[in-house]
């Protein structure tokens, strides 16, 4: 049983000023594994306040400095790889496999980081004109629970390479990782007040950052109800936001795709996190002249897709992250049955003989049209729809139906012809032929996916304003 009563504020763990207690559950059997304290508006204003002062020095230091910095904060953190995958599989239940990349993921965002400063033109100079890139001030970062250390790592990292001060709202669902995390990165020795973090709920901590005069900047990760309502809220304080929001990726088969690699690589997508993530793939459009084997591939392949204690290296699939969500991805599968979609595999109810915790049977509906609900509105949880479509133009049409904008792949033979239809998808990343990394690349969305990008380059540059000073 783990008990947190504090926050990290001005370089040291104080005791929370707000009392209020929550309970940390574990998602594989519903038992009490912890107790931590919330913070409140006084702990988030103190901890706002100490990141501006820390402003005044930090603003100003020379991007080597920084560098160093940076370097630090990335051999501080690999110090505990192995713990902050073990809090993440017990505290959330993310398998193993996709939990130790998602932390050495969010790890090596130091590193990118680090290369990315020198790809930035921090000053440019023409005639009796200078340019330069400022650090935009205090920043928020509120972040979801379902890569956590990802986005804890992924935004500290932009905004220091910026020379911005922050204040973290981690999850309240990511207690125990973000302490880990903490731990680690008070060893990298940061000056005082360039790194605050506030537990607490998001409709006190959060609501607190994003209404304060003094933070010039929320970075978010979590749910399109929340990003619009920072985005309103801050506009009263004029918030620069960067949002990282929902979507309903559709993965484009083509009718030349190998099917032995391509079904396989669809479900991967479908299934990443347990279908807990933004980015899965869960609208998957199959050819119709190619759909009765599509069909028989995905039963095949789904027996690889085993589901059970995450903390197994074998397992593909975990619990939900709570009971709200397990209710939550039951009431869509029923509601996928209702609008006569077909269960290809699945369906409702808990996996056979894991009754204890939040399992949900991964779930593949066919004929499905993509107006159903159950293709437009994100479910997050292991249910992927099979849509069918009559030629390339439909496929892309169908992919672009959407409110969402964050992620699409592409599976297809002809490279060409698969470059062709990418470059049609309206989304901030599109994959071909498997999902894939570049800490280079930006990640963002168009339409309800967000506003702004992360990562790289592209990361910092939502942490600066431009100044220029002109001569006479
Ligand atoms: P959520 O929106 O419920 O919560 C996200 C964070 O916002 C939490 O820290 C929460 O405490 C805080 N919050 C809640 N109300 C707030 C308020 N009024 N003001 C300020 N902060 C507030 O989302 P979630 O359930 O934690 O995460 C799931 C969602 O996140 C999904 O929609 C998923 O698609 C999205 N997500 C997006 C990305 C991406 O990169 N685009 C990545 C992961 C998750």
């Amino acid at each position: 049983m783990k008990t947190l009563t504090n926050h990290y504020i001005d370089g040291a763990f104080v005791e929370s000023h707000g009392r209020e207690v929550m309970d940390i559950i574990r998602p594989t059997n519903g038992q009490l594994i912890g107790r931590v304290t919330l913070g409140d508006e006084e702990d988030t204003r103190r901890a706002i306040a100490a990141a501006k002062s820390a402003f005044a020095t930090f603003s100003r230091t020379k991007k080597e400095e920084r560098a160093k910095i940076l370097h630090r904060l990335h051999e501080a953190a690999s110090a505990r790889v192995d713990d902050l995958t073990a809090a993440m599989i017990e505290e959330y239940g993310g398998v193993a496999q996709f939990s130790g990349l998602i932390v050495k993921s969010g790890i090596n965002a130091f590193a990118a980081a680090e290369q990315a400063l020198d790809k930035i033109p921090w000053t440019r100079s023409w005639d009796k004109t200078t340019v330069t890139m400022e650090p935009v001030g205090v920043a928020g970062l509120i972040t979801a629970w379902n890569a956590n250390a990802l986005f804890l790592c992924l935004k500290l990292a932009s905004a220091v390479a910026a020379g911005c001060t922050v204040v973290i709202k981690p999850s309240e669902l990511s207690s125990l990782q973000t302490r880990v995390l903490v731990e680690a990165l008070h060893k990298a020795g940061l000056p005082k007040g360039v790194l605050n973090v506030v537990t607490g709920l998001g409709t006190v901590v959060g609501a607190e950052l994003v209404r304060n005069p003094d933070v010039a900047k929320i970075s978010f990760t979590g749910s399109v109800t929340v990003g619009e309502a920072i985005m309103r809220d801050g506009a009263a304080t004029m918030k620069r936001v960067t949002l990282e929001l929902g979507g309903k990726s559709p993965t484009v088969l083509l009718d030349d795709a190998a099917l032995d690699k391509a079904v396989p690589s669809a479900l991967n997508m479908a299934f990443l996190n347990s279908g807990q993530a933004c980015a899965a793939g869960t609208r998957l459009l199959v050819p119709k002249s190619r759909l009765d084997e599509v069909k028989k591939t995905i039963r095949e392949a789904m027996r690889a897709f085993t589901v059970g204690d995450p903390a197994d290296p074998k397992t593909a699939i975990g619990p939900m992250v709570s009971q709200k969500q397990y209710e939550h991805v039951q009431s869509y599968i029923r509601k996928g049955i209702e609008e006569g979609a077909e269960v290809l595999v699945g369906g409702e109810g808990h996996p056979e003989g894991l009754d204890a915790g939040y399992y949900v049977k991964p779930t593949v509906f066919v004929n499905v049209k993509n107006d159903m609900t159950i293709a437009q509105e994100e479910i997050f949880g292991p249910v992927l729809s099979v849509i069918a479509y009559d030629s390339e133009d439909d496929a892309i049409r169908l992919a672009n139906d959407s409110k969402y904008g964050l992620h699409a792949a592409v599976l297809g033979t002809d490279i060409q012809r698969a470059r062709r239809v990418a470059s049609q998808l309206r989304a901030g990343r599109v994959v071909i032929n498997s999902m894939t990394d570049d800490p280079q690349a930006p990640w963002g969305g168009f339409k309800y996916s967000g506003v702004g990008r992360e990562y790289g380059r592209y990361g910092i540059e939502a942490f600066v304003e431009t100044r220029a000073i002109l001569e006479v």
